[in-house]
């Protein structure tokens, strides 16, 4: 078996998709220091740049004093604390859902929400650019799994019709989080509707970037919260933290309480992140000047990249991918950027579909002007 693993290992680094993790030693923000060296850094989600601030890190020393670090167990056994009940109540009411239910993570979000809602004899109807948490949640709910090609109106719509499946859920991101473009959410909410199928949205990269307030893709659409609609948004992004959370009708959300295996059947996250959660939620609300900044750096991007060799997918999110193609050549770019002490990760398989190998740079309104500008003249040398 070991034998296996060395083989398999040297297949992944002749093929330049051997994975190298970066050490950090800084907090996340703009400017870094990775592996020993600083760094102006275009890798992290944290798109409002609140991982790192002040306000988040007195309410999470406020918090340590009053609660302690650990809950101590799952919420259903005794691990439900103030500030974890108040998130989920506050969550609901930013989104402008019935009620809200936070998770350890996206990934486990995620994993619970599919298996909790599909079965045997049901049917998952999900875009072939998800989240891998998402494609790992349609397998563990043991449903039909019907990929659609990319945003593919027509071809969901001709699977919908022959589906004769007890229950169907409709999967996908709202902002894709490799290409950074939109999913058409008022359409495929029409498509559920039409075909009688749940909605599930995961806003891992538009909840506290898009919408009024930050309040995510549904409201950036105008979209109400349908009773067939489940929405997910990520903590550790935008939010700055870590968590998730899943909006929808109230029964769903009890139904979830009851039935999820991975809100369940694992440790309540420490009170310490609920406590700085619910700090980050009122600075998100406050934030308009912060994602207007972001706007202006996305848009300055585009300029910037216009007349060079490099075209950024059509994306109008924080998440621009630059694609190159082969691995070998993704990483020799990334490797040049890095030289001149900018870090963009470069993007391999199965990440993205083979051949599509890329850059993805991704913004923070933490990024200056002037940090752009190094980077766009830094990409137009190595052009
Ligand atoms: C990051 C991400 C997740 C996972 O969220 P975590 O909280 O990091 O586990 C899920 N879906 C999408 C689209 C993501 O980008």
């Amino acid at each position: 078996m070991l034998n296996d693993i060395k083989k398999q290992l040297a297949t992944l680094a002749q093929n330049d998709l051997l994975r190298h993790r970066v050490t950090l030693d800084s907090p996340c923000q703009t400017n870094i220091i990775a592996d020993g060296k600083p760094k102006l850094s275009f890798a992290s989600n944290d798109y409002l740049g609140l991982a790192n601030d002040p306000r988040l890190i007195q309410a999470t020393q406020e918090s340590i004093e009053k609660w302690g670090v650990g809950a101590g167990s799952s919420h259903l056994v005794g691990g439900h604390m103030t500030p974890h009940e108040a998130l989920d109540v506050k969550l609901a009411a930013f989104v402008g859902a019935e009620r809200a239910l936070t998770f350890s993570n996206g990934y486990m979000a995620n994993l619970g929400v599919v298996p909790t809602l599909t079965g045997r004899g049901d049917a998952i109807f999900a875009d072939r650019l998800n989240h891998a948490s998402l494609i790992d949640a349609a397998q563990l709910s043991r449903a039909e799994h019907h990929r659609y090609p990319h945003n593919d109106l027509r071809a969901l719509e001709a699977l919908l019709q022959k589906s004769t499946a007890k229950r169907k859920l409709i999967l996908t991101d709202a902002v894709f989080s490799m290409d950074g473009d939109f999913a058409p959410l008022p359409a495929l909410q029409a498509l559920a509707e039409e075909y009688k199928a749940w909605l599930v949205v995961d806003d891992a990269h538009g909840f506290g970037v898009l919408g009024k307030n930050g309040r995510g893709s549904l409201s950036h659409f105008d979209m109400p919260f349908a009773p067939n609609i489940i929405y997910m948004g990520t903590l550790g992004k935008a939010a700055g933290v870590s968590g998730a959370f899943v909006a929808a009708h109230a029964d769903v959300i009890e139904w979830l309480t009851q039935r999820a295996r991975t809100y369940i059947f694992t440790t309540a996250s420490s009170p310490i992140m609920a406590s700085a959660l619910l700090e980050s939620i009122k600075i998100i609300e406050k934030s308009d000047d912060k994602r207007a900044h972001l706007q202006t750096l996305i848009a300055q991007l585009k300029t910037d990249l216009d007349a060079s060799p490099w075209q950024c997918l059509d994306s109008s999110s924080a998440i621009q991918p630059i694609i190159i193609g082969e691995n070998k050549k993704a990483l020799e770019v990334a490797r040049a950027l890095a030289d001149r002490d900018i870090w963009v990760p470069a993007i391999r398989p199965p990440t993205v579909p083979k051949g599509t190998a890329r850059l993805r740079i991704s913004l923070s309104a933490n990024h200056t002007l002037a940090q752009l500008k190094q980077l766009t003249t830094a990409l137009k040398e190595i052009a």
